[in-house]
């Protein structure tokens, strides 16, 4: 068998992988670049961009059941071409896949893009396309795939995955969607907004990964006021003539087909990881460190959703960052983390930033909360819903977290993920101008709470605060 030598073999050309090469080209190495399936990345064909097109249609689309509230007229009357509106977002879903490879692999030779699976024979040598890959570092980064149980896979397209679910032409009269992490929440609850009968179920107490309890039951109580979620129970799936019955204890319902998003899975299988050498996880993929992303003592680095940490795109690219960068070097480099940020792009948007609530000490940890009802920007946009918690250190001050439910969360996440990063104080925060009327006022107001429950307060006055 023909064998090639290069400086790095990077296994997946999406987010985490490309972001390797862009390392790896960086440091003037040789590379060669291994996709086995559709090249385009995840987030571009069947991920963060598709979904979030979606979102956007059906909440435009839902916005019309709040406009007879200030006259204006005819929006009973407004419809929607379901299949204008699934062309729609393949059309972008097509412009942002053509993007990212106008970007990338298009305009790689060919000899240094080889668009087949790849399988470890020794740690440092790959066997592809009837080939075998001499590397100095390795680079695994071959994302994850939708869960589905083998018993479900016998109902075929009745059961669909976020794979097939943007290809579709036009949308099913019903649905029951499993599994109420981020991915089925959103999707679900804009197939209910596009006019699909959607009832959701989880076998949790919990949707969208919440832990803070007060944040958990109001985005239970909201989504549950749009479609049926029924939780806490395993779902089960029958075939009842030419539906399927999905069964969670004593709740049922009859679809046209189901969402199955129940978790994805590391893309591993065939790839040879026990050539390695090293200890696997249960889910078979090996050990690795976080901040270098090195598997084991090897030249072999680990990164993106095949490694199941945090599987959301910024993280993916910096770990492809991290491998790349290490894979082209011989001294292994460690690198801080940023600081936890998860949005669900649901309405209102559930987020999570720093530590999580169950990770917190409530001996030390002190809570502000401000409920969106009042806030005066929130009923102006006609989106006074949801609950905003942050979490500080009691003694120091210092912003620990937040989980929220509420209007524009996706940027209030990040202003709190930022001061996080930096390591500000709820005092140093509220110094901060704040505009008026703007959702951060909300933000502001959990502050106050939360600052009168900690320790540390500003020291000295500020000219304003001495008038
Ligand atoms: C519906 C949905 C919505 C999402 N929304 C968001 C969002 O809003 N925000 C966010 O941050 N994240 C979101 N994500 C997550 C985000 O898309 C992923 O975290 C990210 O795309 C992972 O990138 P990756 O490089 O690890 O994997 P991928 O982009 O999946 O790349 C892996 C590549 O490796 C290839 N491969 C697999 N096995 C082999 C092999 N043996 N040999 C060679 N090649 C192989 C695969 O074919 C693939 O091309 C969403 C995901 C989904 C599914």
């Amino acid at each position: 068998m023909e064998e090639r030598n290069v400086d790095v073999a990077i296994i997946g050309s999406g987010t985490a992988g490309l972001n390797a090469m862009g390392q790896v080209r960086r440091a003037g190495k040789s590379f060669v670049l291994i996709n086995g399936g559709e090249p385009g990345t995840t987030c571009a064909r069947v991920g963060c961009m598709p979904s979030k097109v979606m979102i956007q249609v059906a909440e435009d689309y839902h916005r019309r059941t709040h406009l007879g509230k200030y006259g204006v007229d005819g929006h009973q009357a407004m419809t929607l071409d379901v299949a204008e509106a699934m062309e729609h977002v393949q059309d972008l879903r097509d412009t942002f896949v053509d993007r990212v490879l106008g970007n990338s692999t298009d305009n790689l030779p060919e000899d240094l893009f080889i668009q087949d699976y790849a399988k470890f024979v020794e740690p440092t040598l790959l066997e592809v396309a009837g080939q075998r890959v001499r590397a100095k570092s390795v680079v695994v980064a071959t994302g994850s795939r939708p869960l589905v149980p083998g018993p479900w896979k016998a109902f075929g397209e009745r059961v669909l995955t976020t794979d097939d679910i943007f290809e579709l032409e036009n949308l099913p009269a019903s649905m029951a969607v499993i599994g109420l992490g981020t991915i089925g929440l959103e999707l679900g609850q804009s197939l209910h907004r596009l006019g699909v009968d959607v009832t959701g179920f989880d076998q949790l107490e919990t949707i969208a990964g919440t832990q803070d309890p007060e944040v958990s039951k109001c985005a239970i109580d909201l989504m549950n006021k749009e479609f049926p979620v029924h939780l806490g129970r395993t779902a089960e799936i029958a075939l009842e003539g030419d539906m399927l019955r999905v069964t969670a204890g004593d709740k049922s319902a009859l679809v046209d087909r189901v969402l199955c998003s129940i978790g994805r899975v590391p893309n591993i299988e065939n790839l040879g990881l026990e050539n390695l050498g090293v200890a696997l996880d249960a889910r078979g993929v090996p050990k690795y460190d976080r901040s270098s992303m090195q598997v084991g003592d090897l030249p072999v680095y680990i990164a993106g959703d095949v490694n199941g940490e945090r599987q959301i795109l910024h993280e993916a690219g910096d770990e492809g960052k991290i491998a790349g960068y290490n894979a082209a070097r011989d001294e292994i480099a460690s690198f801080r983390r940023k600081a936890p940020l998860f949005i669900n792009f649901c309405d209102p948007n559930i987020c999570a930033v720093g530590a999580r609530w169950n990770q917190l000490d409530p001996e030390t940890t002190a809570v502000g909360q401000i409920n969106f009802a009042p806030v005066g920007r929130a009923l102006i946009m006609g989106k006074n819903r949801g609950v905003l918690r942050v979490y500080a250190d009691k003694k120091s001050g210092v912003i620990l977290g937040s989980e929220m439910i509420g209007p524009k969360g996706e940027n209030l996440a990040h202003l709190l993920c930022w001061c996080i990063e930096q390591g500000l104080t709820v005092g140093r925060l509220l110094r901060m101008p704040f505009y008026h009327p703007v959702i951060e006022e909300a933000l502001q107001a959990a502050l106050y709470d939360l600052y009168g429950k900690v320790e540390a307060k500003n020291e000295g006055l500020t000219e304003l605060e001495r008038i």
